[in-house]
């Protein structure tokens, strides 16, 4: 079991647990340090934050995870110690969120074209006011009998290149870096290897690239203690963070989805030098001048 998670959802996005859960959950599995990272909204942190008074052995890291689009692939770039408050980003992420919903009614239609029938209706009930995702549309699936569990409806039908499938527009890593350095708050990649194209087509960046790029942009950080990842990923991806100066960064992206298997908080984890590295770029003159 690891003492750090840097990255939570909750029913603010694609989450099954409210914040309040969350946090209990968390501290009943022995973690000190969290991060809640919900989808193009921070509606759930002040809730978080509240739930943690309680628990004065806990750290909730306020935080945020954009999705972004490169030629070929997505990247998804978490915002630590994001300034909830700043209502320049709330009118970005209000526009996020309107863009989800068009794309999923366009979801549920192709979904009943094909002959699988949920109502777009029963997508914003699960949804409960959250920044709609896949994974709602995976639940009304699963619940309609079509599939057995979510993971099965992203592979069947709403994967990248499943046939239910739409897609948003979106910002570029270097739009959403920059977004959230005028924030305040420090960019870091998710989950790297679900960004991996096909390095062999011809002007197409590798991972090593892109990540690169982004590290000149402003990136301070990438994961790299994620979810189920192997220890060959880990080490791959630590590699990579060394050699470019980035905070090595992770947790479970825990959603409590329903899918077998799927890692629990604390189950994955950065070290706490880790928070420490994040606190301390936070807190440098140079990064505070960047961010004004
Ligand atoms: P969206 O934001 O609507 O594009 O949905 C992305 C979310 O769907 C991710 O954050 C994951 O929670 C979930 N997801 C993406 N790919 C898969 C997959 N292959 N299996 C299960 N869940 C997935
Ligand atoms: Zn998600
Ligand atoms: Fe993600
Ligand atoms: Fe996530």
């Amino acid at each position: 079991m690891f003492e750090v998670d840097l990255h939570l959802h909750t029913t603010y996005s694609d989450g099954t647990l409210d914040p309040a859960e969350l946090v209990d959950l968390c501290v009943s599995r022995g973690l000190s340090v969290i991060a809640i990272s919900d989808h193009d909204s921070t509606e759930g942190l002040p809730e978080a934050l509240a739930a943690a008074r309680s628990h004065p052995h806990l750290t909730v890291i306020p935080a945020i995870e954009l999705s972004t689009d490169i030629p070929g692939a997505e990247i998804h770039i978490l915002g630590y110690y994001v300034d909830y408050e700043d209502q320049a980003l709330q009118k970005v992420l209000r526009e996020f969120r309107q863009g989800r919903e068009e794309r999923g009614q366009r979801m549920v239609e192709k979904l009943n074209a094909l002959g699988l029938n949920i109502s777009w209706d029963r997508v914003r009930e699960i949804s409960d006011g959250g920044a709609i995702g896949r994974p709602h549309i995976a639940q009304a699936l699963v619940e309609a009998g079509h599939v057995e569990f979510p993971k099965e409806a992203f592979d069947r039908y709403l994967g990248r290149n499943g046939p239910a499938y739409v897609g948003r527009n979106k910002l570029t890593p270097l739009d959403a870096i920059n977004l959230l350095i005028g924030n305040g708050a420090l960019p870091v990649m998710a989950h790297p290897t679900y960004s991996e194209t096909k390095s062999d087509r011809s002007g197409v960046p590798t991972l090593r690239q892109t990540i690169t790029d982004l590290k000149r942009g402003g990136l301070v950080g990438m994961e790299v203690f994620y979810g189920d990842y192997t220890p060959d990923q880990v080490s791959y991806l630590h590699g990579i963070a060394t050699e470019l100066d980035l905070v090595p960064c992770g947790g479970s992206d825990y959603h409590a989805s329903g899918n077998p298997g799927e890692p629990q908080p604390g189950t994955v984890g950065p070290p706490m030098s880790t928070v420490e590295q994040l606190a301390k770029i936070k807190r440098s003159p140079a990064y505070r001048s960047a961010s004004s």
